[in-house]
């Protein structure tokens, strides 16, 4: 088939001639998709960003020791007065990492540092600032110890962080800096997780040209692979970049096939909307069982969703910033789910007091790039970056923040409080 023969007016949304609520397209995807199979060990460094494929078990408690959460004196608690002043004299140090040697008798203090193991005998820690320092009769260390103590204060209890045998980490975890930490105070140096999930991705377009070619009048760079190779390296997939497909059906059938070949997922941009889909739609209806839907969002309507060969397929807009939002509200939350994330709870957002009137039609969501900031009583507030064109890239660069306007909700005024979900920790 070439381009001349393509059924006119075919109509690949058939299936779903309403708008599709961005809630049901969710669900229809969250049906659809499942955590790939296959895990490797990898050095613990090499796991930052990566999915934990079996349950972390501790093999140790954390901290090791119970030990001083200050610098100051450690003594039993029992020594401690209700009503009086205490005087104590300090019979040694304990270093963190250079426990005191012995143990302490009822009347006494050992000076220790943070981290420092508790000396045996003692199970309470006063601040240096505290007590009182003072040389006795024969030039020795005594503290003065006031009232107000409480026994077994300052000391962090062996295990308290981690219990040996504890879960530490739950398969379906994603593994962050902080798991990092967590994991090497084990001391833990290799982990399993999840095989990396490939993705392969391509823009469609007569139009669109590659970095270090010239432009013709009428020819765009591509832009989609740039921002989609940023999203995608975030999230921590393997990159599969199959460049500019030509509109024509079979270098179409060709990107398909092989990108269902070597890809767990694929995603496309452009061809997307009406006067391309039928003809993409065809060449998809041979190769997989696609779905193309208008979705009630703005910007970002329509998304093709479904199966290439093994291969599970998101066809996004050609537009530049429905491009970014389509990924960030359809495909990112399905790949981490084929990724092997179990953790449900998507990003969480803020509610802020919108400074900008924003216009919003109801029966469809509406994204807003926009810019969160503070105002002199640290309240949160939202600008939208003014012009809200999908093909305006830059305005993405502007803002820090998408402002979410709800499918049922109205336009807004300046002073009402609005659903903000920021950039940073997308990923
Ligand atoms: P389409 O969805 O293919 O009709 O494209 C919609 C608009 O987005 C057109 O103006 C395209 O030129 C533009 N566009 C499509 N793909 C890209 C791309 N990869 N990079 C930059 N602009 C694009
Ligand atoms: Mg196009």
């Amino acid at each position: 088939m070439n381009k001349t023969e393509r059924t006119p007016q075919a109509d690949c949304y058939r299936d779903d001639p309403e708008l599709l609520p961005v809630t049901e397209a969710l669900r229809r995807i969250d049906a659809q998709v499942e955590s790939i199979s296959g895990d490797e060990r990898v050095a613990l460094r090499d796991a930052l960003g990566r999915i934990v494929a079996k349950p972390i078990i501790s093999p140790m408690n954390v901290p090791g020791h119970t030990n001083s959460a200050m610098d100051g004196y450690a003594l039993a608690g029992a020594d401690l007065s209700m009503d009086d002043t205490r005087r104590l004299p300090v019979i040694g140090t304990a270093w963190a990492g250079r426990p005191f040697d012995g143990r302490v008798p009822p009347g006494s203090a050992v000076r220790v540092m943070t981290g420092a193991v508790m000396p045996p005998g003692t199970d309470t820690v006063i601040m240096t600032e505290q007590v009182e320092e003072l040389l006795d009769e024969h030039g020795d260390m005594i503290i003065v110890v006031g009232q107000g103590h409480r026994a077994g204060q300052n000391v962090r209890q062996a295990g308290e962080d981690i219990a040996i045998g504890d879960c530490v980490l739950a398969a379906g975890k994603r593994i962050l800096p902080a798991e990092l930490g967590v994991l090497g105070s084990l001391g833990i140096g290799e982990v399993s997780v999840k095989r990396r999930l490939r993705v392969a991705f391509f823009s469609t377009g007569d139009e669109l040209r590659s970095l270090g070619e010239p432009l013709a009048p009428g020819e765009v760079y591509d832009s989609n692979r740039h921002t989609l190779y940023g999203m995608l390296t975030r999230l921590g997939v393997e990159l599969i970049d199959m460049g500019v497909i030509r509109d024509e059906p079979d270098a179409i059938s060709d990107a398909f096939r092989e990108a269902a070949r070597i890809g767990d997922a694929i995603i496309s941009t452009g061809g997307a909307s009406t006067g391309e889909a039928d003809y993409i739609g065809e060449t998809l209806a041979r190769l997989g069982e696609v779905r193309f839907w208008r979705i009630a969002i703005r910007p970002g309507r329509p998304l093709a969703f479904g199966r290439v060969g093994d291969a599970m397929f998101f066809g996004l807009p050609g537009n530049p910033v429905a491009v970014m939002v389509t990924f960030y509200q359809f495909v990112q939350p399905a790949l981490l789910r084929m990724m092997g994330n179990e953790e449900t709870h998507p990003n969480p957002t803020v509610r802020a007091t919108c400074l900008s009137p924003l216009r919003k039609k109801p029966g469809r969501v509406e994204v807003y790039r926009a810019i969160l900031a503070q105002d002199g009583d640290g309240r949160p507030t939202v600008r939208s970056t003014g012009k809200t064109g999908s093909g305006l890239l830059h305005t993405m660069s502007d803002a820090n923040c998408f402002i979410i306007l709800p499918h049922d909700g109205e336009s807004v005024e300046p002073g009402a409080e609005v659903e903000v979900l920021p950039f940073f920790g997308l990923t």
